[in-house]
């Protein structure tokens, strides 16, 4: 089952996942053009290999060790996780219009700070 980031990375994306990652599957990382503008990041499903070793080094809490102990208030973010290294032309975008369709649906969520906003994952 893959590693999934979910909405806490928005606003701190430090990349400090990315650091510990041994097999390079959190992206944009720091030196793709995509870090500028995405709105968080991503892990790629099938390239994670379930280490663990990117839960601890997040600041925010903001990455579940499943798709099925990823509250529900985040499941949409599964597919955006899964959608952003597929390689096809639009993919970006679409994980992105998902990130962006899911701030817009959860203004409570969004207006906690992120260093508080995954203990009150399990209360949306
Ligand atoms: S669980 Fe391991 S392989 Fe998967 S994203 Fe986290 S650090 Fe990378
Ligand atoms: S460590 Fe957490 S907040 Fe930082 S980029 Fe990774 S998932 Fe986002």
């Amino acid at each position: 089952m893959p590693f999934v980031i979910t909405d806490p990375c928005i606003g701190t994306k430090d990349s400090a996942c990315v650091d510990v990652c041994p097999v390079d599957c959190i992206h944009p990382r720091k030196d793709e053009p995509e870090f500028d503008t995405a709105t968080m990041l991503y892990i790629h499903p099938e390239e994670c290999i379930d280490c663990g070793a990117c839960v601890p080094a997040c600041p925010v809490a903001a990455i579940y060790d499943s798709v099925e102990s990823t509250p529900a208030s985040q499941k949409t973010l599964v597919e955006a996780n899964a959608l952003f290294r597929t390689g096809e032309p639009d993919a970006v975008a679409k994980a992105e219009a998902i990130v962006k369709s899911h701030v817009a649906s959860h203004p409570e969520l969004m207006a906690i700070d992120p260093n508080d906003r995954a203990a009150a994952h399990l209360k949306s």
